[in-house]
C-alpha cells in the first residue's frame, strides 16, 4: 500500500499545558479552523492532560477530532494513587492512549516491559494505542538507531492489537527545534515499516500509520509527510498553538 492510500493522522500532544478555559477555546478554534475550507482528509486526535479530558471530550463530542490520555497504568483498578485507568480514560470519552512517550520513559524511568503492559492495558480498555518511539542523540551517534528502535518495538507488542499507530519521535528533536531530515525520518520509518513486516505480516503492516515527531512546525511538515513511509504527525510545541496545529494538518492531505 502507498503512503496516498494510507490516511493521514495528525495527533497533538499538550502535555502538561493549559488550564480549563485555554483548552476549551483551542478545541473551538480547532474545529473551526477544520470546518472551513480545503477540506482536509486527516484524522486529528489530540492528547490533553487528565484533568482537560471532560472538557474536551465535550467540546469536541460533535468533531471528528478524537481525544486520548497521554498515559495509563496497566493494570484496570486498584490501589494505585495519583494513576489512571484505561477504563476511566475509556468513559472519559477517549479513544486513544499515548503509551511509551519519551518525557515517560525519561521523567518515570519507564522501561520497555511496563510500556508493553501499558499497550496491552490500552487494547483491554478498546483504546488504540500510539505507541512512541526513538533513540536518543548519544545512541544515534553510536550507531544503536535500528537496534534501539528494533529493540523497543518488538517488545512493544505483546498482544493483539485492532487499531494502533507508532510515532517514530528521535529523543534528540523533541522540544528542541532540531528536526528529523526527511530521509532520516523516511529510513526510520521504512525500518519500523519492515520490522512491522515481519511480525504482522506485510498486509497489516501495510495498514499502520507511522507518525513523525520531533519539532514538527507548518515549515517543516510539507518536506516530511511527502517521505513514502511517513503518515502524519505527533505534535508537542505546535499542537498548542492552533494556527500552526491546522497548518501541519493541512499540509497532510
Ligand atoms: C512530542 O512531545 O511528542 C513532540 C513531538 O514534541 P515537539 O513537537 O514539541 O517536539
Amino acid at each position: 500500500m502507498s503512503a496516498e492510500r494510507r490516511r493521514p493522522l495528525i495527533a497533538g500532544n499538550w502535555k502538561m499545558n493549559l488550564l480549563k478555559g485555554d483548552a476549551a477555546e483551542l478545541c473551538r478554534v480547532l474545529k473551526r479552523g477544520l470546518a472551513a475550507p480545503p477540506a482536509t482528509s486527516a484524522r486529528v486526535v489530540v492528547f490533553p492532560s487528565f484533568p482537560l479530558i471532560p472538557v474536551v471530550a465535550r467540546e469536541l463530542v460533535d468533531s471528528d477530532v478524537a481525544v486520548g490520555g497521554q498515559d495509563l497504568h496497566p493494570g484496570d483498578k486498584g490501589a494505585h494513587t495519583g494513576d489512571v485507568s484505561g477504563s476511566q480514560l475509556t468513559d472519559a470519552g477517549c479513544t486513544w492512549a499515548l503509551c511509551g512517550h519519551s518525557e515517560r520513559r525519561r521523567d518515570h524511568h519507564e522501561g520497555d516491559d511496563l510500556v508493553a503492559a501499558k499497550v496491552a492495558a490500552a487494547a483491554r480498555h478498546h483504546l488504540s494505542p500510539m505507541i512512541c518511539l526513538g533513540e536518543t542523540r548519544d545512541e544515534r551517534q553510536a550507531g544503536q538507531t535500528f537496534a534501539v528502535l528494533e529493540r523497543q518495538l518488538r517488545s512493544a507488542l505483546t498482544v493483539r492489537l485492532d487499531a494502533f499507530a507508532l510515532a517514530y519521535e528521535p529523543v534528540w528533536a523533541i522540544g528542541t527545534g532540531d528536526t528529523a531530515t526527511p530521509e532520516m525520518a523516511q529510513e526510520a520509518h521504512a525500518f519500523l515499516r519492515r520490522l512491522l513486516g515481519e511480525l504482522l505480516g506485510e498486509g497489516a503492516a501495510t495498514g499502520v500509520p507511522i507518525l513523525y515527531g520531533g519539532s514538527a512546525t507548518p515549515d517543516n511538515a510539507p518536506g516530511l509527510i511527502v517521505q513514502p513511509d511517513l503518515d502524519g504527525f505527533l505534535v508537542g510545541g505546535a499542537s498548542l498553538d492552533p494556527q500552526k496545529f491546522l497548518g501541519i494538518i493541512r499540509c497532510s492531505g
